[in-house]
């Protein structure tokens, strides 16, 4: 019973894993059964024009129909076999497009996902686990269409193999045969069928049992794959290979490598290989040798007995070798089925993981007059698995068109804020509102279309400057320049051949220009002054910048801003004095708010703190800003 309910689960896994393959390459599936079938019965069309051949002649001799047959085996043999290469080769095509399909179920999940949930470490996990499994044994989603083919080769060929052999059994030896009439025996017909089936069954599970141990060795081959990711692509890392030649740290990773080695030929991996899995696979392979050996036996007494000519020996023996072989598969196939089932649910695990953000139904059309009003009322924040308040009572009110600086030491809460302003997590106590209204009811995608934000860990892609800026392949080139002009990008651009076209970064073009930090930058803030958006956010973007393009970047601030709302966080206390309002965090609350002059003539406040510590900096060491 429980056996049953097992296979049921497995098969209805298995069963979402082709819809959920149909569905990103629909194709795929008809085409391989199609495929499948011409592999199935060609062996049996084989078998079956030969022994009508032989047949005539060895025992019928007539001429007209030796013709006949010799024509229509060359014809249906001829037109199958390139049928069938016709079909592999369309089919290995599209499983080669079928595993870039299937990332993108992946992916888009990945898109999909609340961005808290993305961030869970063990989400992460539990995506670098099916990749790994994948990458370790072919387990997952991939191996479902590898088990639909051979399900479907099987049965197609064992029905294929019934029809061709019903007539060895029901066939008699004549009276006179003597001894060999027990070969007509009811009961003898019954435990041969019996013997067939058994040993076809135990090469089955032998097989099984051999796929069986390399799944438990996940644990360790997915430690083994992680190594090698790490590891084994260490040396690409170009950040990396400064530290690497300097300290020397090659020598630490092949040590620490061959002492983990998790493939190597002693590896438990590796002495299991040749020990059990060996032992097991060969068992099986040698138990459908003797089931052959038994069918040539029978096949030949029976003909030596008188129930058929010579010409049905080829046809009983090799359609009986051809149906073994397809239930051996059959009962091995079940091993993997149920094997595949523990790594496929864990791909339906990441697949089907819940967004618990509540997504709103309001619209929220980008006005033109941007009038907008945030309220953060009572805000306090933890990050998932965290028991720390990274944001605790903060309130704050800010109108459009204003400048708003936000300053603190490291930690204090300010990336975090912004973070929840644009709705990245949502807070567990106090509300967010816009015009009033809570946050969580405006629809997601039109929330996140009012912000332009440049984050501290910004990223580019390896696309040309004109698409990165844009975020689109389809662009308006004089906004992108204008954009790219206004960041301060201008003389960079204008030294470039390609201008806009020019591919960023050398991973996916030779030609592609490799940008420095600060011009990477530049290139992040155009990005965001050409979503246009109400409100612009600017998370330390001046970080890698020099002292004078920030200088630069900072006294056009207030021109980009336009009548946009700007919300500026900065290390830099002096660039924020331009700011209508500046609020002060310190361990992750808001303890100041005001313009500079009222906040620097708090002579006890945190403001006047960083001013000082900050104003001596610059005096003693440095004088710039
Ligand atoms: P700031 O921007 O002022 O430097 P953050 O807002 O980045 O500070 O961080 C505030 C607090 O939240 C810090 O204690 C930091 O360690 C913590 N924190 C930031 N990001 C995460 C995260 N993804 N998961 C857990 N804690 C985080």
């Amino acid at each position: 019973m429980k056996e049953k309910v097992r296979i049921r689960h497995a098969a209805a896994m298995h069963l979402r894993g082709i819809k959920e393959l149909h569905k990103v390459s629909p194709k795929f599936f008809p085409l391989l059964t199609l495929q499948c079938i011409f592999c199935a019965v060609l062996p049996y069309m084989a078998v079956f024009f030969s022994a009508q051949i032989l047949k005539e002649l060895a025992d019928l001799r007539r001429e007209d129909i030796l013709w006949n047959w010799a024509a229509a085996g060359v014809l249906c043999m001829g037109a199958a076999s390139i049928l069938k290469a016709v079909l592999q080769r369309r089919c290995h095509t599209l499983r080669y497009d079928l595993w870039d399909r299937k990332e993108m179920l992946f992916v888009r999940k990945m898109f999909a996902l609340d961005f808290s949930e993305l961030e869970k470490q063990e989400n992460y996990d539990l995506r670098a686990q099916i990749c790994q499994n994948e990458n370790w044994g072919g387990w997952g989603l991939m191996r479902v269409q590898k088990i639909y083919e051979s399900f479907v080769t099987s049965v197609i060929g064992i029905l294929s193999g019934i029809a061709l052999t019903v007539s060895l059994f029901t066939s008699s030896v004549p009276e006179t045969a003597g001894w060999l009439v027990i070969l007509n025996h009811p009961i003898f017909l019954l435990m041969s069928a019996m013997l067939m089936a058994a040993v076809s069954i135990a090469a089955g599970k032998f097989s099984a049992a051999s796929q069986k141990y390399w799944s438990d060795y996940a644990e360790e081959a997915t430690l083994g794959n992680r190594l090698f990711g790490h590891f084994g692509f260490i040396g690409l890392n170009k950040e990396r290979n400064i530290d690497i030649r300097m300290y020397h740290q090659q020598n630490l990773v092949s040590a620490y490598w061959s002492a983990n080695s998790v493939f190597g030929a002693d590896s438990p991996i590796g002495k299991m290989a040749r020990g059990k899995i060996g032992i097991y696979a060969s068992m099986g392979v040698c138990i459908t040798a003797l089931m052959t050996g038994f069918i040539y036996v029978f096949t030949c007494l029976k003909a030596w007995g008188g129930a058929f000519g010579a010409g049905s020996i080829t046809q009983y023996a090799g359609a009986a070798t051809a149906m073994v072989s397809n239930v051996f598969a059959l009962t091995g196939f079940m091993g993997v089925l149920e094997t595949n089932t523990g790594y496929l649910k864990k791909t339906f695990e990441f697949l089907d993981l819940p967004n618990a953000m509540c997504q709103g139904s309001l619209t929220l059309e980008k006005r033109s007059d941007c009038q907008y009003e945030i309220e953060f009322r009572d805000v306090s924040f933890r990050y998932p698995g965290s028991d720390i308040w990274a944001l605790r009572h903060v309130n704050i009110k800010f109108k459009a068109d204003s400048r708003l600086a936000i300053v603190g030491e490291n930690g204090s809460g300010k990336t975090t804020f912004i973070k929840l302003l644009c709705r990245l997590y949502d807070p567990q106590e106090g509300q967010i509102l816009l015009n009033g209204i809570d946050i969580r009811k405006y629809r997601y995608d039109d929330y996140r279309n009012i912000f332009s934000v440049v984050f501290q860990d910004f990223q580019l892609i390896c696309q040309p400057l004109g698409a990165n800026v844009a975020g689109s392949m389809d662009y308006d080139p004089d906004r992108v320049h204008k954009a790219l002009i206004d960041a301060g990008f201008g003389d960079r651009l204008a030294s470039m051949e390609k201008g806009l076209d020019t591919m960023l970064y050398k991973n996916l073009s030779e030609d592609g220009i490799e940008v420095s930090g600060g011009e990477a930058q530049k290139i992040a803030i155009a990005r965001a002054l050409y979503k246009d958006a109400p409100f612009m956010i600017l998370d330390e973007p001046t970080a890698a910048l020099d002292p004078i393009a920030e200088a630069e970047i900072y006294s056009k601030f207030n021109e980009i801003a336009g009548d946009r709302t700007a919300i500026y966080i900065s290390h830099r206390l002096s660039s924020c004095k331009f700011c209508d309002e500046i609020a002060v965090f310190h361990e992750s609350r808001i303890v100041q708010m005001g313009s500079h002059n009222e906040l620097l003539s708090d002579k006890v406040g945190k403001y006047h703190e960083l001013w000082t510590a900050q104003a001596q900096y610059y005096t003693e060491q440095n004088p710039c800003p």
